[in-house]
């Protein structure tokens, strides 16, 4: 094992990840990983110009300045300075990663402007105002009910200047002409823009098209990787991928799911293109993200015990039975090592993953799901001995509960969560996909929790070897609720409310608990200090069926306003009082609230004649040559 923990900087820690099994792969696979790596590195470039138009500029402009400083090692505008790179870097843009707000500079304009003028770079106005005023583009994504969500969001997949409500009818209008039954992933791949006769069109993101470069030489290296496909069935993935980066048709993307989702033999799988749409505040959007990933065969056996009895579990869950699959099919999981990260997953990154997205395409075909091992693994080093239990779990009782089963049943409730949860519950005829608009990810990712927490707690998981005892769950139920209720509070600002998706679920779960179940969970003060109690345990599976039942009637129905009065009176405000003084007991602690990762790095090894001997991996890069390296070899816009 590497030394997990890089550097720290502003609220990041950096962590390597191992990929275990990777040196002893035949050549062929070590060959396939190698291209579907430099694939996955590619598109880096695109998101950079998604999450923000001046993205690429002001990149280019701060890494210049980096690179040449010959000033002071250590004066306080440079030191401040590389803070404010590092944070750009990690967050492939100006704005936080996880609260979407635009960071606000520790350096001086007059340090600035001084740099640019001894690299005699002329036309920076605008970035520099990008930079100091607060007022211009303060936030990627903005979700606060009742504002115009695109003119006050400054993610790039639209136009400057077009509306919510304009998007928002292009977009109706185009889902009224599309195929009902098997609907493409409308808006998925393009920037909406607007003619000079003030119509709008959608400039798609294609071979030829716009982020045309970045995509011919993805393509470049998929083609590359397709030599040492593992089989036809995967060889026919990457082609068709191909295709679709030539075409941009979203029906080619969906055959593209489809031959993606079947394909389940191999032993390195990957994703590569236009995926998540958490990025857009309409959530139609996708932003780019790619990786590969080597199968970990023994924490697979895991998996598989669970999604070979989806049917199972689709049907003992709580929820009516009009909102249930009839056929549970194809719930692949796997648990997998990443082998490299790019796009949306780099530096931050999931650890688990469930696609394809399309709603039609996991009704009729399944999805596979991932659980990502040697992420949590590192994950799961870098918390121990933090402190963190010891001043957040209320009593020594519980603090053995977590020590002894907190690391098994949080890969479970990942597995319960992705394998099993997104997997589950149908909608009713004719209810769009996209019913519950902005709340839409938010009630998604509380329905497959939900499911993950319900289930932990079931003899069922004891029955399959899962889990060694009934009294398990309780680390889960304790962890996810002091998670929810307190210490993820401690990654947002003091005065910013909730934002990111995942987290909004948390506090939605936790606190609907906490108010419809006292009986169950409690807040109780200890000298000065707020703790979670749990009184009952059995109760509080009760009550997480009861909110899994109730989140999977407003999917199925599409009740948009039910979303909405749940995630806006559960999942969005902060208390004051509370969270200051959770954020200023985490701080004692002087820790870093979010991590990401470093990728290793694989090198060619050739003979004098140029034949490839081997593939090497390293994992002694710095953070700062690795992006320095990425934006050099990577740059493709
Ligand atoms: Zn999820």
């Amino acid at each position: 094992m590497t030394a997990p923990t890089i550097e720290r900087f502003a609220d990041i820690q950096m962590l390597r990840y191992d990929v275990p099994g990777f040196e002893s792969l035949p050549l062929r696979q070590k060959l396939l990983v190698y291209y579907l790596a430099e694939a996955s590195l590619l598109g880096r470039d695109i998101l950079w110009d998604q999450n923000c138009t001046y993205g690429l500029r002001l990149r280019k402009m701060l890494e210049d300045i980096y690179t040449s400083y010959d000033g002071s090692p250590t004066d306080p505008d440079w030191l401040a300075f590389v803070v404010y790179l590092k944070r750009v870097w990690f967050s492939n843009g100006i704005h936080h990663h996880y609260s979407y707000m635009k960071f606000e500079p520790g350096f001086s304009k007059a340090f600035l402007i001084g740099r640019l003028q001894r690299l005699g770079v002329k036309d920076t106005d605008e970035l520099i105002n990008l930079i100091f005023n607060p007022k211009v583009m303060p936030k990627r994504v903005n979700q606060a009910d009742g504002e115009d969500l695109l003119l006050t969001s400054a993610c790039n997949y639209y136009e400057e200047g077009i509306t919510q409500a304009e998007a928002e009818s292009f977009y109706a209008n185009l889902k009224l002409n599309a195929d009902s039954d098997r609907p493409p992933m409308t808006g998925l791949n393009s920037r909406l823009e607007r003619y000079a006769d003030g119509t709008l069109h959608e400039n798609v993101w294609r071979s030829g098209g716009l982020y045309g470069n970045a995509i011919d030489r993805i393509s470049e290296m998929l083609g590359k990787a397709r030599l040492y496909a593992e089989n036809d069935k995967q060889r026919a993935v990457i082609d068709k991928l191909v295709e679709f980066y030539q075409t941009g048709d979203l029906k080619t993307f969906d055959e593209y799911a489809i031959l993606w989702v079947n394909e389940t033999e191999s032993e390195v799988d990957f994703t590569n293109g236009f995926t998540e749409v958490y990025g857009d505040p309409l959530g139609l959007k996708a932003s780019w993200e790619g990786y590969v990933n080597i199968i970990d065969h023994a924490a697979t056996r895991r998996a598989k015990a669970l999604s070979d009895n989806a049917q199972w579990f689709e049907n003992h869950s709580p929820v009516d039975e009009r909102f249930k699959k009839k056929e549970c099919r194809g719930v692949s999981a796997k648990v997998i090592s990443a082998a490299m990260l790019g796009g949306d997953l780099y530096p931050s990154s999931a650890i688990g993953i469930n696609l394809p997205n399309s709603d039609w395409i996991r009704a009729e075909y399944g999805s596979k799901s991932v659980t990502i091992a040697n992420l949590t693994r590192a994950y799961n080093e870098a918390a121990k001995g933090s402190g963190m239990r010891q001043e957040f779990i209320i009593d020594e009782e519980t603090r053995q509960l977590i020590d002894k089963y907190g690391d098994v049943c949080d890969d479970l409730h990942t597995d319960l969560h992705e394998c099993l949860g997104h997997g589950s519950g149908q909608l009713l005829p004719g209810v769009d996909a996209d019913a519950l608009r902005s709340y839409g990810s938010t009630i998604e990712e509380a329905r497959a929790d939900l499911f993950g927490l319900y289930y932990i707690a079931d003899q069922k998981l004891i029955d399959l070897g899962l889990v060694p005892n009934n009294e398990a769950y309780k680390s889960q139920y304790y962890g996810y609720l002091l998670n929810g209720l307190l210490t993820q509070l401690v990654r947002i600002e003091e005065g910013h409310q909730i934002e990111e998706a995942h987290m909004r679920n948390r506090a939605l779960i936790s606190r609907w608990t906490l108010k419809n179940y006292p009986e169950a969970v409690q807040i109780v003060e200890i000298d000065g200090k707020h703790h979670v109690r749990i009184k009952d345990y059995p109760l509080l599976r009760k009550a997480f069926g009861e909110l899994l039942a109730e989140v999977q009637r407003i999917k199925s129905e599409g009740d948009y306003e039910a979303a909405r009065q749940l995630v806006e009176q559960y999942g969005i405000k902060t208390d004051a009082e509370l969270h200051h003084e959770i954020r200023e007991r985490y701080q004692r602690l002087n820790l870093a609230p979010y991590k990401g990762f470093i990728n290793p790095k694989y090198e060619l090894l050739q003979d004098d004649e140029g034949n490839i001997m081997d593939v090497g991996i390293v994992y002694n890069e710095p953070y700062d040559k690795q992006m320095l390296r990425y934006s050099q070899e990577y740059s493709t816009l």
